[in-house]
């Protein structure tokens, strides 16, 4: 069987659910790194590994979903919630542009929170228009499915009519966050309050339509199988599809694993063991053969550490992702590996490439 899939993936041919699912359970880790390397040099064939120099801000903290996996949020009226003041946004964007970011160099501005009951769609046209008028370059790739969708909600607009609003405001592109596992039996037994896959996978459908571009993302090792997964990967390439007679389209995939500690999915239902190095290379591999229409796979260094994503270079993974500088979700969790962007560029020439600086739209900068 083996045979057969090297034979497909050297003749540019889809996999199969079962093909992925061999792979999945192929004993051998070095064959998926030669097969994810093959489809790396073909859809990225300069000795090249990306990086964007980009901010992650985290707006609000309050979110009232409490999905069983996260440790980041405060409920609505829990001491330690907040919402950050303009001015701290602003101060947060100025020390980028101080450690080089620059926003004509295609800089990043991530700004993602938690579902706050208090901000309704005017916060977000106020904040972005203020973003915009004071740093005019700044790119803002924005809010995850899960907060478009509660936006729409509270402010009883339809996703469209949500998206076209925020990107009238400033909105570019949306980062693939909240898809953890897009299956219905695994969302309701981790978060049993927040979007449905179909929902979840509308909001993309809605901003590719639109001509806007989205990241997907994968969260593996809560309660899902391996059949869940390939599941997760189908529904995002089946999308994908859709996505190249649109104008926009999911410009990278991004997988890293649970992390559980002090979570309270940890402390009840999840037995662990909890993901090693091995198994996130697998699942970057085998998304690197599966998902044939999509261009870039993007390193977690944030999640497993700077030596696993370095090797992943060698796993199809062709993107070392942003400089972030601030992470507060997954170091919620106990997981943070930030450094800084002279590492990034370390890690990514001593692996045999070349580091180059991209904007969001993944197109090389200076
Ligand atoms: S993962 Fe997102 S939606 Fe879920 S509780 Fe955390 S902040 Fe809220």
């Amino acid at each position: 069987m083996l045979d057969d899939i090297e034979e497909k993936v050297i003749n540019n041919e889809r996999l199969t659910p079962e093909d992925a699912d061999f792979l999945y359970h192929h004993p051998n880790p070095l064959d998926l790194a030669a097969l994810a390397d093959t489809v790396r040099r073909r859809k990225n064939p300069d000795p090249v590994v990306t990086y964007n120099v980009g901010r992650n801000i985290n707006y609000t903290n309050i979110c009232w979903v409490k999905c069983s996996f996260c440790n980041f949020y405060a409920a609505p009226g829990d001491e330690g919630g907040y919402v950050l003041p303009e001015q701290q946004i602003f101060d947060k964007i100025d020390e980028l542009i101080a450690v080089g970011g620059d926003f004509e160099d295609g800089s990043e501005l991530l700004l993602q929170g938690g579902l706050n009951p208090k901000l309704k769609i005017e916060y977000f046209e106020k904040l972005f228009q203020a973003i915009v008028r004071r740093y005019p370059q700044a790119y803002l790739h924005a809010l995850s499915a899960t907060e478009i969708l509660y936006i729409a909600h509270i402010s009883q607009l339809t996703i469209e009519e949500t998206l076209i609003r925020l990107r009238k405001a400033g909105l570019q592109s949306i980062p693939g966050a909240g898809a953890e596992i897009l299956s219905d039996r695994v969302r309701d037994e981790i978060a049993y309050r927040k979007d449905t896959t179909e929902e979840w996978l509308e909001v993309h459908e809605t901003a590719h339509q639109l001509g806007m571009n989205t990241t997907a993302t994968m969260m593996y090792g809560s309660l899902e199988t391996i059949s869940e997964r390939i599941q997760h990967l189908t529904h995002i390439r089946d999308v994908q599809d859709r996505a190249m007679s649109r104008g926009g389209r999911f410009t990278a995939f991004i997988t890293w694993s649970f992390q559980p500690d002090g979570t309270e999915l940890a402390e009840s239902r999840w037995k662990g063991p909890k993901a090693t190095g091995m198994e996130y290379l697998r699942n970057a591999a085998i998304s690197r053969v599966y998902l044939d229409n999509i261009q870039n796979i993007q390193a977690s260094y944030v999640t497993q550490g700077a030596k696993i994503a370095q090797v992943s270079l060698a796993y199809g993974v062709n993107d070392f992702g942003s400089t972030m500088m601030e992470e507060n979700v997954v170091s919620a969790a106990g997981t943070m590996h930030l450094m800084p962007l002279t590492e990034i560029q370390r890690l990514i020439r001593e692996a045999g490439y070349e580091p180059k600086r991209r904007n969001t739209r993944y197109e090389l900068v200076s």
